[in-house]
Parts: structure tokens; sequence; C-alpha cells
């Protein structure tokens, strides 16, 4: 059987529901289930209950992180609208400040045109400023990633777009940039392997923010891979119990079945095996400037196309929305600073082994 090195995936966007949902995740289940996907980092998301937006709660989820994490991982920094104090004193820890421009799942959303023009003025970085934002429903001149973008080239901000809603938004990113807004973008592995033909079978496991978009518009963010930055799995997990109740939250794992994918993409020559390296660990690691761990890597085992399982996943949920889906390649064993962390299936490494992913 063939077998693939790779330098491993580092996934800029997951919640790991740590605290505040560990009935869905926590940051053990969350990153064994990272390293069962063939993930060495992750980069979380502060949207916790409570949201991760100044010292006490960012401290609070920096020890959960270090207690329970077997991959490696990264923390970005929310903002509540409330004290900028937060973003000047803790910059320097997090990965980025992540900013809700848009309603989501969770209760930290930023709307307020003033407040959103203070962070983004204060921001001190490193780290870039990410942004949520869902496609314009109303003029682009009230649109939210207008908004960012405004503001991104005001205050000269690096800004990340987070899951880019759809097609036409690349074009507005990359124009832009020809405009001198320093702006990277990602797309997740839903909008570009499900589409609102899906829908019906998936009911709200299907369901997301942003939503699923039609076939023709999947296969214009293909074309258009060249302007995207990032792939990251945005893996957002929720209970079957959850998902089928009257008021289903949004949100889809992603983190065991997002390199399966890819490796099915490259075999099918949609993107080259250098490209996809790009999207998921050089450009990640390059946008958020972080050290790539030493000596650590993935082995896939390459054999024949299969179809992604219904179960058996290590994340709490227990369940993907891509089930049923073509797949190439089975992580076999991940080495993560000199240590063989995942073989065959099984966690070698106790609860803390992972490290906060060091700044480049
Ligand atoms: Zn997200």
């Amino acid at each position: 059987m063939v077998s693939l090195s790779l330098p491993g995936i580092i996934d800029a966007h997951v919640h790991l529901r740590d605290p505040g949902a560990t009935h869905k995740e926590d940051a053990y289940s969350g990153t064994v289930a990272a390293l069962a996907g063939g993930i060495i980092g992750v980069l979380d998301m502060p949207n916790n209950t409570p949201p991760t937006v100044d010292r006490r709660t960012f401290l609070q989820k920096r020890e959960i992180l270090k207690r329970k994490a077997v991959s490696d991982y990264g923390l970005f920094l929310g903002y509540d609208g409330r004290s900028i104090a937060p973003l000047l004193e803790l910059s320097g820890q997090a990965v980025g400040l992540k900013l809700y421009l848009d309603e989501t799942f969770g209760d930290l959303t930023t709307e307020e045109p003033e407040s959103l023009a203070s962070a983004f003025e204060a921001w001190p970085g490193p780290g870039p400023i990410a942004v949520h934002v869902e496609d314009a429903a109303q003029p682009p001149e009230s649109d939210s990633i207008d908004v960012a973008l405004t503001l991104a080239h005001r205050y000269d901000q690096p800004l990340h777009v987070c899951h880019v809603p759809h097609p036409d938004d690349l074009l507005r990113i990359e124009r832009a940039r020809q405009q001198g807004v320093r702006v990277t973008c990602e797309v997740t592995p839903h909008h570009l392997f499900l589409s609102t033909n899906d829908l019906p079978r998936l009911g709200a496991y299907g369901q997301m923010k942003p939503p699923l978009i039609s076939p023709a518009d999947v296969a214009r963010f293909w074309q258009r891979l060249d302007l995207v930055d990032i792939i990251a799995t945005d893996h957002a997990p929720h209970t079957r119990a959850e998902k089928e109740s009257t008021d289903p939250p949004p949100g889809v794992p992603g983190l065991e079945t997002m390199l399966p994918l890819l490796l099915r993409a490259v075999d099918e020559e949609r993107l080259t095996l250098e490209r996809m390296l790009e999207l998921t660990y050089h450009n990640p690691l390059q946008i958020y400037g972080l050290r790539p761990p030493e000596d650590s890597g993935v082995e896939v085992e390459m054999g024949a196309r299969y179809r992604l399982p219904a179960g058996g996943y290590q994340t709490r949920c227990g369940w993907s929305p891509f089930a049923g889906q073509w797949a190439m390649g089975r992580v076999l064993r991940v080495r993560l600073r000199g240590q063989v962390v995942w073989e065959e299936g099984r966690v070698l490494v106790q609860p803390g082994y992972g490290r906060a992913l060091a700044r480049g």
C-alpha cells in the first residue's frame, strides 16, 4: 500500500465548545478528532459560554486547553463591544481577534459600527482581525464584508475573512487587495463538497452559517480557488438531539473529513497536493504568524477510494454531514514534536500533550 507523508494540517477555524458546551465536544475529544483527521494544530474561536473576551475568560480557556489538548492549538480573542482593554493586554497571546459582524451561534455579535471601528483602531496585532460575515441580503453599501474591508483599509489592519459565504465575495476581496487592503480569506469543506442539493437529504444536519450554496456557486468556488488563502473546517459540532430538535443550531463537524475529501479532490486533479498544503498548512501558519511544531508530520495510507462512514468518529457529536461522500486516504500515524501521538485509530499521549503554537 502506498503511503503519503505530509507535514500535517493546521486547521485555522474550529469551535471546541470548551468551556460551555462540553456535551457537544471538549478540548480533549476535539483535539483527538483533529489528530484522527491528520490535523496537528487547531485555532479555536472565542464564541464560548462564557465568550473569550477578557483576561479571566482567556486564561480560563488557555488552562483548559493546556490540561486537555492532545494536538497543538492557538486561541482567538473575541470582542463583545464593551472594553477595548483586553484587546491591548492579550493580543500577543492570542492568534488573532475574531469579530462577528453577523449573528451566528452564541452571543458574540458586534454590529454597532462605532464599536467595530474602535476594535479595528485599537487592535495592536500581531495576529490579524478575523471576521465572520454573511452574504449580503441588503444593498452592497450596507453589507458586512464591505464594512470589514473598509475598516481594514482605514486602519491598515490585516484582515482575514473567515468562511467566505459566496464566490462573488472572493471577487470583492480580490478588488480590495488590488486597492491595497491587506486581506486574506478562507473557505470551508462544506462550501466545496456540499451544496443546496444536499439540503433535502441532510435537513438540519446541513444547516450552518454561512449557509450552503447552489451547485453552480460551489463550482465557481473551485474555479476561483486561486483567490483563496486557507481551507479550514469551521468544525462546529452539535449533538444529534440538538440537530433533531425544533430549533436546530447551525454548524457541522469537519475535523476528521477535511483531509480525505481534499485528497480525493487532489486525486481528481481539482487541485495539486502542493496547493492543498499551501491552503491547509503553510498559509494558516503564515497568516497567523505561527511557527510549525518541530519534528511533526502525518502519514496517510493511500488505497482505493472509499465512502466516508456515517459513524465511528472521534468527535463527541458522532456524525458527519459528509457521510457517503467519496474520500481518499486514511490517517495512519501522526507525529507531533518527536512523539507518535496517533497510530491506527488510537491516541498515544496523555491529555495535555498539546501545546500552544509558538509565534514565528
Ligand atoms: Zn466558526
